[in-house]
């Protein structure tokens, strides 16, 4: 059954807009599910029902897989520079709407308003980047080495692509999937995380009034992800799957995928360190370390998970970042004065519980913080604990959450061996004032991406992904997002 969706304007009280159901996206209809099932929303921050969506069933899958197949072939044969001009609208509307959008993400997912604009802004550029891109792709052309004929390379449209992505960047992880597969004139089935559906559908509706045409995007939601994605990809004419989220999920659905040959870009889980030498800018580092372990409350990919800090400025380190993070204001994501909000779920609140707990009875001091909220709402609060062994789990595995866990080291050596003894490689922080010795680090840390003496490394404009099981395939980046996109055709020519 067809149902209406509300229209998001660019000043709309979000409390409204937040209380309306929303209907799957498929073929340019909003639809309930084929069971008429839902799934509720929470606000984290009071645990509050604030809205339902459907929850759809394979049905509903096979129904988006069709829509985005009729609508291919339109899409592929659009001209470049229309499809450049429809992204650009995109662009321009996300960031017309970026308050309310930005007051949604914070509804659903709890992070601080100040980080949700951020994500808006990041989200939007996808569109703007992508926008310059879709009229920049260009073939190959050459002589064959024998002299006999001329070597063609066309690029074309891989074909349908599915797209899973996490909860922690709701509108970000979803554009830049969605921006570079539109500019490549691929269609695509989005399946966003089941916390926060709401940023998703907002979007779509927007993608609509852009100019987006039916069936080019699907969005739909489901407590099923794994069959619901695996009827997908068994599909013949579903030629992508572009994953983010925990290197878990990443690995079955590589397993699924690798039945019917699908082509995988995955953007999986880190475990970044973050060194700061002896000679290091101190103010600098600490700002780096706020930033690269505060944003989104650490609940990101990138999130510093492990803080190596060099001998002589070891307690002048911990001590500064011990006073940063204990002056953050905790407190509900829409309220603009918080610079902490709630975690996603009461699940995410016990790992890091036990996380803390753990290191903590492995020696680990804690210097702030350290106990979970025990009111109502998914709080952890800020905390720096330092002399954390290598044995802790924290070291091992992703925290996600406001938790910086400090370990001391005295040689480079050292300090490169403890940031590549993990099986992620996603990024990487160097606090140095020695461009050489920073530049050098650089090349024999395992992560796909650096931060040298910067806390923030994401950019439309840079390639984003990781190495080891951090993930295959790059997102963003000059050609490197849009490549993951389409398959190079060769033609040889006979002259
Ligand atoms: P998750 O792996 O639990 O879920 C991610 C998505 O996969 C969700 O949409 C979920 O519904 C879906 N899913 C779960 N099980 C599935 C299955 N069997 N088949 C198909 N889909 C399934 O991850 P999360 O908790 O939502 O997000 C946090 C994780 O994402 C962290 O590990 C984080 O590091 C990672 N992440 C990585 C990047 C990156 O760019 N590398 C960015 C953001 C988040």
């Amino acid at each position: 059954m067809n149902i209406s969706h509300p229209v998001l304007e660019d000043d709309q009280d979000t409390a409204d807009f937040h209380r309306f159901s929303h209907g799957l996206y498929i073929g340019g209809q909003w639809r309930q599910s084929a069971d008429s099932r839902e799934i509720q929303v929470l606000d984290p921050s009071t645990e509050a029902v604030i809205a339902a969506v459907p929850d759809a069933t394979i049905e509903d899958a096979a129904a988006a897989v069709e829509a985005a197949a009729k609508a291919a072939d339109g899409w592929r044969t659009t001209p470049p520079r229309k499809r450049s001009e429809i992204l650009r609208r995109c662009f321009e509307l996300m960031t017309q709407r970026s308050e309310t959008l930005a007051t949604l993400i914070s509804l659903e997912n709890g992070k601080a308003l100040r980080d949700a604009r951020g994500e808006i802004a990041y989200a939007a550029e996808f569109f703007r980047w992508n926008a310059e891109e879709a009229v920049r792709i260009t073939g190959e052309y050459g002589i064959a080495p024998s002299g006999t004929n001329r070597i063609v390379v066309d690029y074309e449209p891989i074909g349908i692509c599915v797209l899973v992505t996490p909860w922690n960047f709701p509108a970000a992880m979803a554009t830049r999937k969605i921006a570079p597969a539109l500019a490549a004139g691929c269609t695509v089935i989005l399946k966003p995380a089941s916390e926060t559906p709401l940023t998703a559908y907002a979007l779509a509706a927007l993608y609509q009034e852009a100019g987006v045409p039916p069936g080019v995007v699907n969005v739909l939601t489901t407590s099923n992800p794994g069959p619901v994605t695996a009827a997908m990809l068994a599909d013949p004419r579903v030629r992508k799957l572009s994953f983010t989220g925990s290197t878990g999920v990443g690995r079955v659905l590589l397993a699924e995928a690798a039945k019917h040959v699908v082509s995988c870009s995955m953007e999986l889980g880190g475990n970044a360190p973050f060194l700061v030498f002896d000679d290091a800018d101190l103010d600098a580092a600490v700002d780096g370390a706020m930033v690269a372990k505060m944003r989104n409350a650490g609940e990101a990919c990138t999130a510093a998970n492990r803080i190596y800090v060099q001998s002589g400025v070891y307690d002048a380190f911990s001590e500064s970042l011990a006073r940063r993070m204990s002056s953050l204001k905790v407190g509900a994501g829409t309220d603009a004065a918080t610079e902490c909000g709630p975690m996603i779920t009461r699940k995410a609140v016990d790992k890091i519980d036990r996380l803390v707990n753990d290191a903590v009875a492995r020696g680990a001091r804690v210097l702030c913080g350290g106990k979970a909220g025990s009111g109502t709402g998914y709080y952890y609060p800020p905390t720096v604990l330092c002399d954390v062994p290598a044995e802790a789990e924290m070291a091992h595995e992703e925290i996600f959450g406001p938790v910086a866990p400090i370990s001391i080291f005295e040689t480079e050596a050292d300090a490169i061996a403890r940031a590549n003894d993990t099986e992620y490689g996603l990024a990487a922080y160097i606090y140095t004032r020695d461009l050489a010795r920073g530049m050098q680090v650089a090349s024999k840390i395992e992560a796909g991406m650096i931060g040298l003496n910067r806390g923030l490394m994401s950019d439309p404009a840079a390639p984003f992904g990781g190495v080891k099981q951090s993930g295959l395939g790059r997102e963003g980046g000059q050609h490197h997002g849009i490549a993951e996109f389409m398959e190079a055709k060769y033609i040889a020519v006979s002259i």
